[in-house]
Formats: C-alpha cells, structure tokens, sequence
C-alpha cells in the first residue's frame, strides 16, 4: 500500500555497519538482532543481507520459524526461548537455539527425549533483572543442564547490561565484574555486549556481541549520532508536501489549537501522520526536512497529516519530498524531540507505509 509515506532502507548501510561491528569486535562472533521484523526494517530482506552473521538473534519462536519457513540457513537464538513442551519441540524441527532462563523450561526439558539435542544459551541475571537465573544458582544450572542429554555439549553462557547506554553509569562494570568472576567456574561459551556495549565497553565483547540498533545505523548512546561512531542510516522515511497555507497571525495549527503563527506566514502540510507511525508527541520544533531544507513541525500531529513552519523555506513548493528521518536527519534527533527513543520509532511504523530496498 502506498498512502505518500515510504520507507527506503540502504542495504549497503546495512552491511557496512555489520562491517562496523566487525571493527569494533574483531575477535567475537555476531549474533545479529533482527527481532521484532529487524527493528521494522523488513525480516527478510534484513536477514539476507546479513546473511555473514554468524547467528540472528529473534525474541520467539514465531520469528525463527518465520526465517526457517523461508529458508534462512543461519544459526538462530530465541531471547525468550520456549514457554512450553509445544514450543521446545517446534525449536527443535526448526533446528533453533533457545536461551534458557527460567525454572520452568528446567523442568519441560526434563520431561522429554529429544531426537537431536539443542543448543542452550544459558542466562545469567547480573542485574538487568528481567529474564535469568541468579548468579548464586548458575553453577547449579550449568551442570543441571550439561548432565541433561537434550542439550548440546558446548552451553553458552550469556548476560545482558542494562545501563550500556549510560557512559557515566557504574552498573555495566559491575555487571561485567559479576559475570567474569562465574566463568571462573563456568566454561561456557560468553555473550554479553549489545550496541552499546559494543562501541563502549571494549571488556564486555566476550565471544559473541549482539548488536542491534547499530546495525540500522542508529546510536545507542545518549546525544550522540550515528555518525559519531562511523555508522550510516539505514532507513529514510519519506513523505511529502500536499498543501501550502498562508496564514495570519495568530492562527491556530491543528487540533487542540496548540501552536499559533506569531505572524503571517506559509504552513506546510505534510502527507503523514501518527497513522504511519510518526510519533504524535512530535513537539513544537521536531526537525523535518523540506526539499533538504531543515524545518520544524509545529502543531499537533494527526493521524494523516502534520504541518510544517516554512518560513526559512522560501522556496518550498507543492509536491516538495519530506524527510521524517533518516538521510541528512539522524533518528535520534527527532525521537529526542518526541520524548522516546530511535528503537520504538521504527516499532511503530505502519502497515500503510510502503518499503523499497536497494
Ligand atoms: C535486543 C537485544 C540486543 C540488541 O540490543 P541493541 O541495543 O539494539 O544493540 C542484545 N541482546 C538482547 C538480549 C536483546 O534482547
């Protein structure tokens, strides 16, 4: 469906900031996150120009069935792992690696007698406390699982940093600390770093990073850019002009009447909305850029449309390109502006905006 807004993702981007991770980690293996549709980026065409990854990275079982189903050939972790015996058997036919977390899939393990066994990803809780078992019990669990003949000899053992973003914070050493004193007993096979970690914290790359939001040419770090850490944009979000107002001063923009002209001027009115995905708390001076010019939004943003400050666009016209993010215009800035953050930005595009890849 095409309803004025598109999205162009740079399959070159793409591969020249795996490149990048390659640079920042030469020595570990790559698991690429491509979950939640490769960040909105589109699964497939994500996981095929990736395909030099050592492994992908999926939240569920749905996603790595999904790349099976299409004939993805590389290695496969589910974050989430299984939830229940229906699932570890479909991990299995679909040759996936589930981390293992939980009590609960201990014990759905232990019920069955797989034909081939899997390969674990054990998780350790080093204080993100979300999915994992606690760092008292890992050794208890490691062996738990070694002496289990369901699961492959070689156990990898990873943990996941909460605060990676946050170069001031003590917490990622922390973490770090409390994994690499439990592989003094565990010889398994170490995973730790995402994004963040990655481009910041040379101690937590491990065996295997786990990069994300990098890979779509975005940085994880707060006011910085891709562009900071030599990463390019993958995705540009494109709409366009479809109307030019002049209007007087002390005319209201949009509803809630939220935003006045301070005086006469020309308003532009743009072909998207929080209907395709562009965020609604967008504030007054959102940055947008008309025909390469950079402008601001003002106004609320509607479900179709939002409208544009044109006076330092003085050769705006109708019909002129808009770029919501992307080439020219880092993500970051605009998800800055609308208080959330480049990941849910790309979560939330809709259905009706159409994708072209090159
Ligand atoms: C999503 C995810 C990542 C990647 O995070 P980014 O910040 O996008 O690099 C890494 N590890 C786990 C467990 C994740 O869920």
């Amino acid at each position: 469906m095409n309803c004025g807004t598109s999205a162009h993702i740079d399959l070159a981007a793409l591969k020249h900031n795996l490149q990048q991770v390659k640079t920042y980690a030469p020595n570990s293996k790559i698991m690429a996150m491509i979950k939640s549709n490769a960040y909105g980026h589109g699964l497939l065409p994500v996981a095929k120009t990736l395909k030099d990854a050592d492994a992908f990275g999926v939240a569920c079982l749905g996603e790595g069935k999904y790349l099976r189903q299409a004939r993805v050939k590389n290695r496969i972790v589910l974050m989430r792992g299984f939830t229940d015996l229906e699932e570890l058997e479909l991990v299995t036919k679909y040759d996936l690696e589930p981390v293992i977390h939980s009590q609960e899939q201990l014990e759905i393990l232990d019920q069955v007698k797989l034909e081939n066994p899997i390969t674990a990803w054990l998780k350790i809780d080093t204080g993100m406390h979300r999915l994992g078992f606690a760092p008292v019990d890992a050794l208890n669990i490691y062996e738990r699982l070694q002496s289990n003949n369901n699961i492959a000899a070689k156990i990898h053992v990873i943990t996941h940093l909460a605060n990676a973003d946050d170069l001031s914070s003590n917490v990622t050493q922390e973490q770090v600390d409390k994994f690499t004193s439990l592989l003094e007993q565990l010889p398994g096979i170490t995973s730790i770093a995402n994004s963040a970690g990655i481009l910041n914290w040379e101690n937590a790359h491990a065996d295997w990073v786990r990069p994300g939001i990098m890979l779509y040419g975005v940085s994880p770090t707060f006011n910085t850019t891709a562009e900071d850490y030599g990463l390019k944009p993958v995705m540009t979000m494109m709409s366009k002009l479809i109307s030019i107002r002049h209007l007087h001063k002390g005319d209201a923009i949009g509803y809630g009447s939220t935003w006045e002209c301070p005086e006469d001027m020309p308003i532009g009115i743009v072909a998207t909305g929080y209907g395709d995905g562009y965020p609604r708390h967008a504030q007054n001076g959102t940055p947008i850029l008309v025909n390469g010019v950079l402008c601001e939004v003002v106004g609320r943003v509607s479900m179709d449309m939002l409208s544009v400050d044109l006076r330092n666009n003085s050769t705006a016209k109708y019909g002129d390109p808009v770029t919501l993010w992307g080439e020219n215009l880092p993500i970051e800035k605009v998800a800055q502006k609308a208080d959330t953050i480049p990941y849910e930005l790309f979560c939330r595009i809709t259905r009706r905006v159409a994708f072209s890849y090159q």
